[in-house]
């Protein structure tokens, strides 16, 4: 058994992690009691990953829920799957975060979470073999992105050899008009180079622009965009919860995707588009769905694969369909743009089926790729992060809870540097790495 412990925190962590039970429960024929009720062996086979399994033969999720105020827990705990979870696993305070940073890393956070600490410290010395933690969180506000990430680097240091997998919601002014923002995203970005191995990025400009232009919704709510979430979360994480080869577990998922470690942001893409209520009529074939998934605009990240090169990709479509097909199909897409695939990483691009398509639909697939193109998206933040440090704006309610001016500094640039290496691998070619080695030779 290889087991995943499961952590949301923050307003946005909570709403976009409850969407995610949601649907895998109901995937895998658990009902809001925790009881299956599938009828596919498919089901049970590995949903040890996510679930303990209770005396009483009971799923119960191996979810941790963190806040710095009740109001988004004791939502979730009156909603659809409220009652799935451990009781014990909900900690919360009352102060919040008020969308600062600081108060989740620093002070409010930082005395609420030895006691997330001691439930993520019970559900692991529970597992047979823990392979890693996944967080979810947003990384504009307070508590998912401060604490949020005092949380990952605290169990770095406790559990270095486990892996660290976040969902990341990142801000857009499309969708919320709290102006420090961009500075909650880049001090978390900061800490999630350094402490997490992978990263999916969820764009909430990009969630907005499908909600808008692809599906119509003149004023989509947040709901409208964690529709979008969960069926992305659903299809990344369907590999590690069915039986099957490709990224089996978190750390193949990152050996197949990550070339150089500081690289490890990934756009996700999914396809088919559908939003809340609405049904697929009309079944979509492999290379339709093949074809929407490489597209720019099914991508959770506002950036444009054409503008950059792929390092890496994974898809995985599931439902029931020819892999020959699958096959022939992604060959096509790769034969066809060659140029935006780094020539010097040969076979970087991985499929695979899973039978199980998500419930509601027939067949769908799930993207995952590793662009140097998700700098655009680092560089809108970066934008809109200096605009505000250069004249030290707002700063005020960092320094004064204790935060010392340097670290928005380091962060400023670590995500700087991190723009710069995706343009280095971008501009990389296999003739220029030859002639790097002969410099290098004649300086030996
Ligand atoms: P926290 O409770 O202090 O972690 O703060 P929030 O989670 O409310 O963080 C604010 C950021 O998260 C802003 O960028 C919001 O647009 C975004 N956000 C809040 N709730 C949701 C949600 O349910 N879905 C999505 N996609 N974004 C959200």
């Amino acid at each position: 058994m290889r087991e995943i412990l499961h952590i949301q925190g923050g307003q946005c962590g909570n709403q976009i992690g409850a969407k995610f039970w949601e649907v895998i429960c109901a995937e895998h024929g658990i009902d809001p009691t925790g009881r299956y009720n599938g009828d596919l062996d498919l089901q049970l086979e590995r949903i040890n990953v996510y679930y303990n399994e209770s005396s009483c033969g009971r799923f119960v999720p191996r979810a941790v829920l963190m806040d710095l105020e009740p109001g988004t827990m004791d939502s979730i705990r009156s909603g659809p799957v409220g009652q799935i979870f451990r009781p014990d696993n909900f900690v919360f305070g009352q102060s919040g975060a008020g969308n600062n940073w600081a108060k989740g890393h620093y002070t409010e956070g930082a005395e609420l979470i030895d006691s997330v600490l001691d439930v993520v410290r019970k559900e692991a010395e529970n597992c047979d073999c823990l392979q890693g933690f996944q967080v979810c969180h947003s990384l504009g506000g307070g508590t998912g992105s401060g604490m949020g990430t005092l949380l990952i680097s605290k169990i770095r240091e406790e559990y270095p050899d486990r892996m660290m997998l976040t969902f990341s919601v990142f801000p857009s002014p499309k969708v919320s008009d709290t102006v420090v923002e961009p500075y909650n995203a880049t001090l978390s970005v900061h800490q999630l180079v350094e402490n997490a191995d992978e990263c999916m990025v969820l764009d909430n400009e990009a969630l907005y622009d499908i909600c808008f232009r692809t599906l119509k919704l003149s004023n989509p709510s947040f709901g409208d965009l964690n529709h979008l979430i969960s069926a992305t979360m659903s299809g990344v994480t369907c590999c590690l919860r069915f039986p099957g080869q490709l990224n089996s577990d978190l750390r193949k998922l990152a050996v197949n995707l990550i070339p150089f470690p500081r690289l490890h942001f990934f756009m996700v893409g999914f396809a088919p588009l559908t939003s809340r209520g609405s049904q697929q009529y009309q079944a979509l074939t492999v290379p339709e769905l093949t074809q929407q998934m490489w597209d720019a605009k099914n991508m959770m990240c506002a950036a444009d694969p054409r503008h950059g090169r792929y390092l890496t990709a994974s898809a995985m479509f599931r439902g029931k369909m020819s892999t020959k097909e699958v096959d022939e199909q992604m060959l096509n897409v790769q034969n066809k743009n060659s140029s935006y695939f780094v020539e010097w990483i040969p076979n970087n691009v991985k499929s695979t089926v899973c039978d199980i398509p998500p419930t509601s639909l027939k067949m769908a697939s799930t993207f995952i790729g590793n662009s140097t193109s998700i700098q655009e998206m680092f560089r809108r933040v970066s934008e809109q992060f200096t605009a505000m440090f250069r004249r030290k704006a707002f700063l005020h309610w960092y320094t004064g809870e204790g935060m010392d001016e340097m670290e928005f500094t380091e962060a400023e640039s670590n995500m700087n540097d991190l723009v710069s290496e995706y343009q280095q691998y971008q501009d990389a070619t296999v003739d220029e790495e030859e002639e790097y080695e002969e410099e290098g030779a004649e300086y030996e």
